[in-house]
């Protein structure tokens, strides 16, 4: 059976018989011994866990105090591990700089700038972007909207995107894609 100091300062004692023992049952169940010489030992908190302080007598008495709270993750900025696209969304990671774990954020999928037709981008489709279109195709320097130059959707750029065009701009019973 363990002894304890009767005018000990602490609540919570030790054991007695792996029974908790509190300071006010000290009177009739201990005799006075000795004066507990603690050593203490000092446990970090981490991200997740708390840290507190251990303090241990030679005769076995311990109690544990001084919590300091879980530091929580420390999260880096994250890197995009997966893409996003048109049709699917992509995932961010993000890993903690402390402890290494990880977790995951969805990155919406990305909206389409694909505008068939619009070839110089402003937002329409008419007798400009035919223009456009015949002078990039004949190889002049201008400025088109890649998305917007396979108008027959056929994965080439040709004068048959050209024909297009034009018989879509004739009202012609023609898609652009
Ligand atoms: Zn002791
Ligand atoms: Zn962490």
């Amino acid at each position: 059976m363990f002894i304890y100091k009767s005018n000990d300062t602490l609540g919570w004692i030790g054991d007695l018989y792996g029974y908790p023992v509190h300071q006010s049952y000290v009177g009739f169940i201990c005799e006075i011994d000795h004066v507990h010489n603690y050593s203490d030992t000092v446990t970090l908190p981490t991200c997740t866990e708390q840290g507190y302080t251990t303090h241990v007598c030679s005769c076995g008495g311990s109690y544990v105090d001084s919590y300091v709270s879980a530091l929580g993750h420390n999260w880096n900025d994250g890197v995009i591990t997966i893409e996003p696209t048109e049709s699917s969304e992509g995932v961010k990671t993000f890993t903690c700089t402390r402890c290494g774990v990880t977790k995951t954020e969805a990155i919406p999928v990305v909206v389409s700038t694909h505008f068939p037709g619009d070839i110089n981008g402003d937002g329409k489709v008419n007798s400009k972007d035919l223009t456009r279109l015949l002078k990039y195709l004949s190889g002049e320097n201008v400025e088109v909207v890649a998305d917007a130059l396979d108008v027959n959707g056929d994965g080439k750029l040709n004068s048959k995107d050209l024909t297009r065009l034009l018989k879509y701009l004739s009202g012609g019973d023609v898609a652009i894609y």
